[in-house]
């Protein structure tokens, strides 16, 4: 078992109150490290570092003088640095939120990769705006904004760090980091990881500890004008409500109840497992899973047959073995959060298929481990079909026509992706248009292009990442104008 520490400029440091917290290991119940539990002492100390890399108004601190070329090169560095550790950290992610270690092989690690290394690009072929004038010329430079905030959440633990922190550090950013204090493990490897690669002290910290403590004094923190937040709709508010009076830049990135729409016309076969994928992947617990599938009636018992039978096929198991579909839940109190929406479904009328706790022998008896559910016979605006459950459960609903299908996709406050099945070009065009929703896949899922606009809707969060949105969110525009 090992002990983490934060890591403050350039150098780890245990908490300043002396107090750790247990991270269990959600497949087996294990204590498997020590965490912080940071404060606002910590805070300060890594705002006070992170300002000290920046340095003060002429830029001397030694993050603030790397040129362009430096950090381009220093974020491709750390790609690689990822990339040779990948096995390692796909077991760190794996043991640390229970999922398996096939899903964090080839989403979780490889995307973070990814991330590193699109962002050196983008940040090399950043453009800006040029206006002339009669007699005089305007031009644009993008600053930095200083010390960011970054506030993640447990299910993509690297990923949606490196998501924040690539775009961060590529403006020339200071960060300080809060991942979630279920998940720390590869956001520690990661800090020290930069640092080896060469990146100043104090361009990355990172805090450990509990949201409404440590993250919530990151929040509060006068030094830090912008906090990028992904996580619950419910803490987004309460971030939202502390940083707006404060007039901080805030990008929040929430939650969703994403609806997959299936007309009638598709490949019974692809859409189905299409559908599995959108609902199941990383046991659901991905803000993007589609957990509410609506079906065009006339193949509806025909494609619930079809989904039920191969939901209940899939694995449920050790994380480790390569057979295995679904690991465990990220805990046990969520897992008994899933199941109280499945006794809640049964309330509602519903019946529940699947959605038991599995026998897997003793080494994993106190896992957090839930079969996959799916929910039929519900009306479509009962709670279990429109609150958020983040879990392996899926709520299946018939519709008549294109209009009921929009309709019921936009019956939700919420709106952070779609996916839509059908052979027909014009109406996967018209629906994605109508369907209230961040993001929208036509016959496929989860499929990203770094470059593209991603966030949500509603009550799914407020701006947006990726490609030129998030430089544009960890920079600040400047606009020169000089008089020939
Ligand atoms: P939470 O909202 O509980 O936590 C997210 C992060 O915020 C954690 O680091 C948490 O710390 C921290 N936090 C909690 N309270 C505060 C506070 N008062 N001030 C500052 N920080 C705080 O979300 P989960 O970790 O449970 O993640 C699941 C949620 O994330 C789901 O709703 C999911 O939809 C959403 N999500 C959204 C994505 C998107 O891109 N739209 C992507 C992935 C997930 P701690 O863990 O210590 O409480």
């Amino acid at each position: 078992m090992s002990t983490l520490s934060h890591w403050i400029g350039g150098e780890a440091r245990p908490p300043a109150g002396g107090e750790f917290i247990d991270d269990v290991g959600p497949a087996t119940g294990a204590v498997i490290a020590r965490v912080p539990r940071g404060d606002r002492r910590d805070v300060d100390a890594a705002v006070q570092a992170a300002r000290a890399a920046l340095g003060g108004p002429a830029h001397d601190g030694p993050l603030a003088k790397l040129t362009l070329e430096e950090r381009a090169k220093l974020l491709e560095a750390t790609a690689a640095r990822l990339e040779a550790r990948k096995d390692e950290l796909a077991q760190l992610e794996s043991l640390d939120t229970g999922k398996p270690v096939s899903t964090a092989a080839t989403i979780d690690i490889p995307r973070a990769v990814s991330n590193f290394k699109f962002f050196a690009g983008a940040l090399r072929h950043d453009r800006s705006d040029c206006f002339p004038m009669d007699g005089a010329l305007n031009y644009a430079l993008r600053r930095p904004l200083g010390v960011v905030g970054l506030v993640t959440p447990w299910n993509l633990p690297l990923y949606l760090l490196s998501w924040k922190a690539a775009p961060a550090l590529a403006m020339g950013n200071a960060v300080v980091a809060k991942p979630s204090e279920l998940t720390p493990l590869t956001a520690s490897a990661l800090a020290s990881l930069l640092s080896e690669v060469g990146w100043p002290a104090g361009a990355f910290n990172l805090v450990h500890g509990l949201g409404p403590e440590a993250g919530q004094a990151l929040v509060e923190h006068p030094r830090v004008p912008a906090i990028s937040f992904t996580g619950g709709t419910a803490t987004g508010a309460r971030v939202a409500a502390t940083a707006a009076p404060m007039f901080k830049k805030l990008s929040l990135e929430l939650g969703g109840k994403n609806p997959t729409i299936v007309f009638g016309d598709v490949d019974l076969d692809v859409a189905v497992a299409g559908a599995i994928r959108a609902g199941f992947t990383n046991q659901g617990q991905v803000c993007l899973c589609g957990s509410r599938v609506l079906v065009e009636r006339r193949i509806f018992d025909r494609f619930q047959d079809a989904f039920v039978q191969k939901v209940l096929a899939l694995r449920t198991g050790d994380p480790r073995d390569p057979k295995t579909d679904l690991g465990a839940l990220v805990s046990l109190a969520h897992r008994d959060k899933v199941e109280g929406f499945l006794r809640l479904a049964r309330e509602e009328g519903g019946t529940v298929h699947g959605g038991v706790r599995p026998d897997l022998g003793p080494g994993l008896k106190d896992g957090a481990f839930l079969t996959p559910a799916v929910v039929t016979g519900l009306e479509p605006d009962c709670r279990t079909a429109t609150e958020e459950i983040f879990g392996p459960v899926v709520t299946l609903h018939p519709f008549d026509d294109e209009a009921e299908a929009v309709a019921l996709a936009n019956g939700v406050r919420y709106g952070l992706s779609a996916s839509i099945w059908t052979k027909d070009l014009g109406r996967a065009h018209r629906v994605a248009a109508q369907v209230e929703a961040g993001v929208v896949w036509v016959n496929t899922w989860l499929l990203r292009d770094l470059r593209t606009p991603f966030g949500g809707v509603k009550d799914s969060g407020v701006g947006r990442e990726g490609g030129a949105h998030s430089l544009d969110f960890f920079s600040e525009w400047k606009n020169v104008c000089v008089k020939l």
